[in-house]
């Protein structure tokens, strides 16, 4: 049976066999018992599937992973502790020393900071691009050593919306995956894989377990990038892995070589493992993934209408807005045009205005969380993205004047009011 995405989210994953727990079990073990050392020598070279060490693989975060896959239409996925964690690893799986990536300049100021500043120290190097720039434009930043494109399907905090046929076309021309961080638009408004992206990744810390309860993080690979085409420039997946006595991941496990490699190679050497305590939480999130995020919308497209008609505000940024640049984008690539719960805007009176307006709120409190299901608020200039220099900030779509208002999922009347009292 082919499930529709809300049963997805309600169904898929945990598929307990008779006499099992119909609830997801947290399997709070470290470690699983084998009975003769052979079934747990075959484990150790991948010659057989199963759990031996939770910093690899555990049940509870298996089947939270799989029902994630299920509602991005990929073909494997991972848990990874966070987003940073998640956005990392889909990077470093397929780059080393000497590499080179184009990602959007306008993403998270945390991902900004791990491409510009992090990665490099490990010897690979990133190259930022307007996402809003020409084929050709875009095309210039691409180098014979470079191995991936990367951007966000909608940009934390700039908005923008990226053209995600595009990007794909951009990157499959010159023989590299693209990776696409879907955190803000959830698999229920937008799957990239549809629109041609390779790799998918989402900080589930945000609408996916939806009540800020648990970090986390995750990797969903479409399987449709062969790797074996392009042979020469991912050696990594391609040639013989010392480390497992010189098995080559595509060879050994086809579409699922990419997500074989970070679980079997990554995760055993960095150990970024989401806790199957919080993969429990996640996924309570995920079985009202699709009740909350309509309901983020609708009101965060009240909320920007509201805006946009007070004298007070000088701009607002939601693409649900016909007047968007992205509006169309949007109403192309998003189911019923919903694009997540977040808008930005700015006060006249500029940055002092704003904080003043943010000290006032009574119901959005200031967090630096967004998308969850509690109305929020930040000030990116000065909190996520304070490390960045003026120009960065542009280059991240961020004007020092934005709010980030994170729209929940309480009644949009009392939103508003709250806004409107602020205000004044
Ligand atoms: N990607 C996006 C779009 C984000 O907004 C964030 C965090 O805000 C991250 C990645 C990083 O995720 P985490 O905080 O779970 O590490």
């Amino acid at each position: 049976m082919k499930k529709k995405i809300n049963t997805i989210c309600v169904q898929s994953g945990w598929q307990p066999k008779k006499g099992e727990p119909r609830i997801l079990p947290i399997y709070q073990s470290t470690t699983f018992k084998y009975e003769t050392s052979e079934q747990m020598a075959d484990l150790f070279d991948l010659k057989a599937n199963g759990y031996f060490y939770t910093r690899l693989q555990n049940p509870t975060n298996d089947a939270v992973a799989a029902k994630i896959t299920e509602l991005e239409g990929g073909f494997a996925g991972m848990l990874t502790s966070s987003g940073q964690a998640a956005s990392f690893y889909s990077i470093f799986n397929i780059c080393e020393a000497g590499d080179h990536f184009v990602s959007a300049s306008a993403i998270y100021g945390g991902t900004f900071n791990l491409f510009a500043v992090t990665m490099k120290k490990l010897g690979i190097e990133c190259t930022f691009i307007d996402a809003d720039a020409s084929e050709e434009e875009i095309q210039k930043a691409f180098r014979p050593n470079t191995k991936a494109l990367f951007g966000e399907t909608i940009a934390n905090p700039a908005l923008g919306v990226l053209d995600i046929e595009k990007f794909a076309r951009i990157a499959h021309k010159n023989g590299v995956p693209l990776i696409v961080d879907n955190t803000f638009p959830t698999p229920i408004n937008c799957r990239p894989i549809e629109w041609g992206a390779d790799i998918v990744i989402h900080s589930t810390t945000k609408y996916m377990d939806g009540h800020a309860t648990a970090v986390g993080g995750c990797i969903v690979d479409s399987g449709n990038f062969d790797w074996e085409a392009h042979a020469d420039k991912f050696p990594g997946l391609t040639q013989p892995d010392p480390s497992y006595h010189g098995l080559a991941y595509s060879k050994a496990f086809g579409k699922g070589a990419y997500i074989t490699k970070a679980t079997a190679q990554l995760m055993r050497d960095l150990g970024s493992i989401q806790a199957p305590e919080n993969a429990f939480l996640l996924n309570l999130g995920l079985e009202t993934l699709h009740l909350r995020v309509p309901r983020h919308c609708e009101n965060a497209q009240k909320v920007a209408e509201y805006l946009q008609n007070n004298p007070k505000v000088a701009w607002v940024n939601y693409s649900g807005l016909k007047d968007s640049p992205y509006y169309e984008l949007a109403q192309k690539q998003f189911d019923g045009g919903r694009s997540c719960g977040v808008v930005t805007f700015g006060l006249k009176g500029g940055r002092e205005e704003s904080i003043k307006f943010m000290d006032n709120l009574k119901l959005a409190c200031i967090v630096t969380h967004v998308a969850d299901a509690r109305t929020c608020v930040l000030h990116p200039a000065s909190h996520t993205h304070r490390q960045l220099s003026d120009q960065q900030l542009i280059e991240a779509g961020v004007q020092p004047d934005l709010i980030r208002f994170s729209v929940g999922i309480e009644d949009a009347d009392d939103i508003i009011e709250d806004i409107e009292q602020a205000l004044q």
